[in-house]
């Protein structure tokens, strides 16, 4: 079998390289569709995993036919062969028999798991080859993409995703990077997307939702155990990786590293990537630059704070789902004094709807609401959003706060305007992008000049300067 094998893959490769990695292994043993070759290091073994398993694969399907697959037997090394602590140092991710890896590999942990099992290993020295991990997803079943209420504020980043989901690795998205602020929405959008492949696709695609803290400390986990390759094997051979709030990879030069490698392998391969953060790319703090560039070469993309109306729909479809219904006008008063994130807007219904169960009150009017949400109100205050900035600009001015979202050139609201987009940059996280969307879909070189005049200004003049000040100070005011 490793004779046919081995004719194939000759006449596939370069000459010079079938030489040099297939020339030098021996078969071992055929079981049924599994054919074990010897190979003479843990890195060759590597070595071929990353560079041939395509050809590999292939090439024992076509002669075992569906389903077959290598498995490896490595010949030890000789500092290995002295060395107490092999047990530990030999790659350990054994296959479950066939018969019983149905869904019950009786492994709770998702990711990689560092202190997997020794026991369950018959033979330390054969590494599982080529096959897929049946692994753990990871996922929250509850969100998908019917629970996604779709606005203009996530449109783009939402119909990304569908297609992403649709056509996992094979899309123009890869990698996919949302970023905004907390309670977004982005969590619930990407693990939509793994559960949507779990559901069309069953097996067919690996799929690994984890957040950066979480490979992180396995990664420091795996390293601690000598297990940094099989750290690095685990994570290259999974078909979707979705990675959460990579903006904890800060000031991690070692981890950032691994998933550098790790991301070029996977993406090399057509694996599709998916990652979250609370700011755009190139605002994150202590990353390599070498990182960032690849987070843009998809589709890097922001979700925002739902209008108005989305918002409304948000509540109305979470109680619902709960079985009671409110008044109109308290859904109005929710969505005006929820602007910050989803999660709070939904913590003000639930906590409504917790209070009306409870106290077996079937009527909530808007007083008794509002005195319900008033600590709530009171808390999520904090954030300040553009709105809270465009507002408290135009009381100081005395103009219609509609104004500097609109396309007027009077002088007086052109100064509104640029403060108003100036304070909006340094008072919240926003984007230049997001910015100028909230002023009425300015680009965002307008944003830019807009907060170097302001910047220019205060550097000459000492009364404008105290205007920015008394501003800043009102806004700070408002929102504590
Ligand atoms: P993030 O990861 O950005 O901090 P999450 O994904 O955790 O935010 O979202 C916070 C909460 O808001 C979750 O309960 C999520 O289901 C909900 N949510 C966010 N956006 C939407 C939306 N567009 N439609 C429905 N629910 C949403
Ligand atoms: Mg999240």
């Amino acid at each position: 079998v490793w004779g046919r094998c081995l004719e194939i893959i000759r006449d596939n490769i370069n000459h010079q390289k079938y030489k040099s990695w297939f020339q030098p292994i021996k078969p071992v043993a055929l079981d049924g569709k599994t054919l074990t070759i010897q190979v003479p290091s843990q890195f060759w073994y590597e070595w071929l995993e990353e560079h041939y398993y395509n050809i590999m694969r292939s090439t024992i399907a076509r002669i075992l036919g569906e389903g077959a697959r290598f498995e490896y037997s490595i010949v030890l090394e000789k500092a290995e062969q002295d060395n107490d602590d092999l047990a530990v140092r030999m790659p350990q991710r054994s296959s479950p028999p066939a018969q019983e890896s149905e869904g019950q590999t009786g492994n709770p942990a998702y990711g990689f798991d560092s202190s997997y099992s020794t026991e369950a290993i018959q033979n330390p020295f054969v590494i599982p080859g080529i096959r897929k991990h049946k692994i753990d997803p990871n996922l929250n079943e509850n969100y998908v993409f019917s629970q996604f209420i779709e606005g203009d504020c996530n449109r783009l980043a939402r119909s990304a995703a569908i297609a992403i989901a649709e056509n996992p690795g094979k899309n123009s998205f890869n990698p996919f990077f949302v970023y905004g602020g907390v309670g977004l929405g982005k969590t619930h959008l990407i693990q939509s997307i793994g559960n949507k492949i779990r559901q069309d696709f069953g097996d067919e695609f690996s799929v690994l939702y984890i957040s950066s803290d979480q490979f992180t400390n396995e990664f420091v986990h795996a390293i601690r155990n000598n297990r940094a390759r099989e750290f690095s094997m685990f994570y290259r051979n999974i078909d979707v990786l979705i990675i959460d709030d990579i903006q904890f990879f800060s000031g991690k030069e070692k981890t950032q590293e691994e998933f550098f490698h790790i991301f070029n392998a996977l993406h090399q391969d057509g694996k599709q990537i998916i990652m979250t953060s609370d700011r755009a790319p190139k605002d994150i703090q202590d990353i390599e630059e070498r990182l960032i560039s690849r987070f843009n070469w998809g589709l890097s993309t922001d979700l925002q704070m739902p209008d108005y109306e989305t918002r409304y729909a948000i509540l109305e479809k979470k109680s619902l789902e709960n079985g009671i219904e409110f008044e109109g006008e308290i859904f109005e008063f929710i969505a005006h004094n929820f602007k910050s994130s989803v999660r709070d807007l939904q913590g003000a219904i639930i906590k409504l709807l917790a209070t009306a169960s409870l106290q077996k009150i079937d009527n909530i009017d808007l007083t008794m609401a509002k005195r319900i949400l008033k600590d709530l109100i009171k808390e999520t205050k904090k954030h300040i959003s553009i709105e809270d900035i465009q507002k408290m600009v135009c009381d100081y001015f005395g103009i219609d706060p509609n104004k500097v979202r609109e396309k007027t050139r009077k002088q007086e609201i052109v100064e509104a305007r640029q403060i108003a987009m100036y304070l909006s940059k340094t008072m919240t996280k926003s984007s230049l992008k997001t910015i100028g969307l909230q002023f009425g879909g300015r680009d965002h070189s307008t944003v830019i000049h807009a907060i170097n005049a302001v910047e220019d200004r205060q550097e000459t003049s000492p009364k404008f300067r105290q205007v920015v000040k008394d501003i800043r100070q009102r806004v700070e005011l408002a929102i504590m």
